[in-house]
């Protein structure tokens, strides 16, 4: 087969494909949408469940280092004075002064408004935190933020994983949870929204091996892209320099994705030194400190901080997996995602709509249920299932024919390559288990 330059999808087509299969529709559109918010619908939620799942099985459940938590997403307004967010954790606003339409300074090429030429004002700092009211009393003493991210949960609760697990040094924690932050400028359909959500890690390690677990997981993060399918020539490391360094951060690097709209951050890999849990200590008047049982001595660990979004992981993967190859007559959508991401991994396509082939295929339909996310289609000709099915990502179609009821055997067909092979329903299970776990698909002669 000659080899294909592999196509890049236009964020239209994406966006237009996910609304009309049920990946991510926009929120409320009954009232006319709500800007920057997506909600995902059934086959969104099921890839956007199996990326977390994926991340959740490489970064805690297979490794010893590991442990996860789940934190509130209200915390103690202290929290936000002791990160440093509540001072600085804000972006450069102008506003136009004929249209009054709000711009990020430090993303404008010129110096006028981008969609009428206005002239811009001074720029100030806005803070990015969403400011909410806790009880029935509206004051001052009564507010707290949305958290702009799941970083901080870790940390006011390192004591709290030390004492009640007992982990020794390097060890990690893992959060997925929602963050939200009052973004001036937000598009490019899930990339950059208000509400949104994170896999974040927070590494702890002893101060002087930090630079090497940065390098660890600058690999090791960009390893679970590659291993999941996404192209190599997608994906890039940026170094941020000096002057870009977050203020808590001793160095940070980018992994980037080239996005319909070019190359922009998907995760982010910090080392924040002790920054956080010195700033916890300080204001809270805890100790933050660990034990380090062979040096004697009490220390505030260096943390490595990999973070990812789960929307811009789900974009990437999108936008990665769409091809469009000629086929007949006809072009063919294919999604071409990983099996541990496909939304849906197996259909069920009956021949024909008469019993007892019906029978058959939905007794089949409900064992397989049991394994996995099974879809059923029984609707136009074959051709056109297989179709709906690329289209999805679904990885295995297995068709129930008329001979299925003579020789117990059904045919599995392969999304990429359109193969087909025939086997005994006896051995379906285990085979499509192998399949799906990357057993080659080979058609035997
Ligand atoms: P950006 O420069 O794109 O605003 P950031 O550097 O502020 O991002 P981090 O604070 O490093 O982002 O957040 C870690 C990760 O969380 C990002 O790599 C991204 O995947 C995700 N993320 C951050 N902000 C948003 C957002 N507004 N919408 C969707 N995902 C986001």
């Amino acid at each position: 087969m000659t080899k294909r330059t592999p196509i890049k999808v236009s964020m239209e087509k994406l966006v237009s494909l996910s609304r009309r299969r049920g990946f991510i529709f926009p929120s409320s559109e009954i009232y006319g949408g709500l800007s920057s918010c997506w909600d995902y619908g059934p086959l969104g939620v099921e890839l956007k469940r199996n990326v977390r799942q994926a991340w959740w099985q490489d970064v805690v459940q297979k490794r010893d280092d590991m442990v996860g938590l789940d934190t509130s997403i209200l915390m103690h307004p202290q929290v936000w004075v002791a990160s440093g967010h509540l001072e600085g954790f804000s972006d450069p606003l102008v506003e136009c002064k004929s249209c009054h339409l709000r711009w990020r300074a430090d993303e404008l090429e010129g110096d006028s408004c981008p969609s009428c030429s206005g002239e811009l004002t001074e720029s100030r700092q806005f803070n990015l935190m969403f400011k909410t009211s806790m009880g029935p009393v509206e004051d001052e003493a009564s507010v707290v933020y949305l958290r702009p991210e799941t970083a901080q949960g870790i940390f006011v609760n390192f004591q709290n994983i030390v004492n009640t697990t007992r982990k020794r040094l390097p060890f990690g924690v893992a959060q997925i949870g929602k963050a939200f932050r009052n973004e001036i400028t937000t598009g490019n359909f899930i990339f950059r929204t208000r509400e949104f959500e994170q896999m974040e890690i927070e590494y702890f390690v002893k101060p002087g091996t930090d630079k090497e677990w940065f390098d660890y997981w600058l690999k090791e993060r960009l390893n679970w892209y590659l291993n999941l399918g996404i192209k190599k020539e997608n994906l890039r490391l940026r170094e941020h320099g000096k002057e870009e360094l977050a203020h808590y951060a001793r160095a940070c690097s980018d992994i980037d994705y080239l996005f319909p709209m070019g190359w922009s951050e998907l995760e982010g890999i910090a080392n924040r030194g002790d920054f956080d849990l010195v700033q916890h200590a300080k204001s809270s008047g805890q100790s933050m400190t660990y034990f380090d049982e062979e040096a004697k001595e009490h220390f505030a660990p260096y943390i490595i901080e990999p973070s990812a979004g789960v929307d811009r992981s789900v974009l990437a993967f999108l936008c990665d997996a769409y091809d469009e190859e000629p086929d007949k007559d006809e072009i063919r959508v294919v999604l071409r995602l990983h099996p541990a991401l496909a939304p849906i991994k197996v259909a069920v396509l009956p021949l024909s709509r008469r019993e007892p082939l019906v029978k058959v295929a939905k007794e089949l339909y409900a064992d397989l249920r049991q394994c996995w996310m099974v879809s059923y289609d029984d609707a136009q000709s074959i051709g056109r299932r297989y179709r709906r099915q690329d289209e999805i990502g679904t990885p295995f179609c297995i068709t129930v024919d008329f001979e299925s009821l003579e020789d117990k055997q059904v045919t599995i067909r392969e999304r990429d390559s359109m193969k087909q092979i025939r086997i005994p329903i006896s051995e379906l299970k285990t085979t499509l288990a192998a399949k799906l776990a990357g057993e080659p698909f080979e058609v035997l002669p």
